[in-house]
């Protein structure tokens, strides 16, 4: 039986918001000032006051990164959310009917994105092998901006990074994609339904994905794995857009779109619920 304390905190897995990026590789620099990483680090003890927490984010203010770290945001959004998701969606149709572009890119190439990066897209992935985005959208580097663990579930350090792709980079679209039989929403079935045993990390792994197995399997559906996969995107891609503040803004001015997707591994296609 999944308690309702787990079941809490694994909600609120995606459902806190951020509390700061972290500090870039490299010396890159941080993205809050002084003040504001000293209120983040205060708000980290505060975690359990969701409300309050949220209140008190609204206080802390990202600083504008130097041109040379990251192209304006301007620049990237010359492309709209609904432009984004075509390029996607014909991005998949190309892959999925076996002429996706594999040729790598040239040094030059390489060279010229050294300078900065503008994704027009986020993809929040499962970490399975056989669902690599920029493979499935027939994209190349700096195209996506990718966040992958199994199960495409989000943890705050993963909310961080899409914040920062979205305010940062200047992405328009924040695509949460689950894919077919997917073995980390089959755990947490199993968890849910034949009070399976999983240790430490692996369970961790698995709780976030609970609610959406108990949501699914109210629908009593036919395949449960498949229809929670399904809830798991839909649940991911609904929270996020109320899970930070320049999210939820950018949602309400229509700069930015949040969907919620399925890769099928037999037939290589995408299904959009947008
Ligand atoms: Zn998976």
């Amino acid at each position: 039986m999944v308690s309702r304390r787990l079941l809490l905190g694994a909600l609120m897995g995606v459902a806190a918001p951020a509390i700061a990026f972290a500090e870039g590789e490299g010396g890159s620099p941080s993205l809050l000032t002084k003040k504001g990483r000293r209120t983040a680090h205060a708000l980290k003890h505060q975690a359990t006051d969701k409300a309050a927490l949220d209140k008190a984010l609204a206080t802390v203010k990202p600083v504008t990164p130097e041109p040379a770290h990251a192209p304006a945001a301007a620049e990237a959004m010359a492309i709209s959310p609904d432009e984004a998701l075509g390029r996607l969606k014909h991005g998949n149709a190309i892959f999925a009917r076996g002429g996706a572009n594999i040729s790598l890119p040239s040094m030059a190439r390489v060279a010229e994105l050294s300078k900065g990066q503008k994704p027009f897209a986020v993809i929040i992935g499962c970490s399975d092998s056989r669902a690599a985005p920029e493979l499935i959208f027939d994209c190349n580097l700096g195209e996506l901006f990718v966040v992958r663990v199994a199960g495409s579930t989000v943890s705050r350090e993963g909310l961080g990074s899409i914040v920062y792709a979205v305010e940062h980079l200047g992405a328009p679209l924040i695509v949460v994609l689950g894919h077919t039989k997917c073995g980390a929403v089959g755990a947490a079935v199993d968890v849910a339904t034949k009070h399976a045993e999983l240790h430490g990390a692996l369970y961790e792994m698995v709780l976030p994905i609970l609610p959406a197995v108990l949501e699914a399997e109210e629908q009593h559906p036919a395949d449960l794995q498949d229809a929670a996969i399904r809830q798991n995107v839909r649940d991911i891609a609904r929270r996020l857009k109320v899970a930070d503040g320049t999210l939820a803004e950018r949602v309400e001015e229509g700069r930015l779109k949040v969907v919620s997707a399925c890769y099928d591994l037999t037939t290589g296609t995408v299904a959009f619920d947008a």
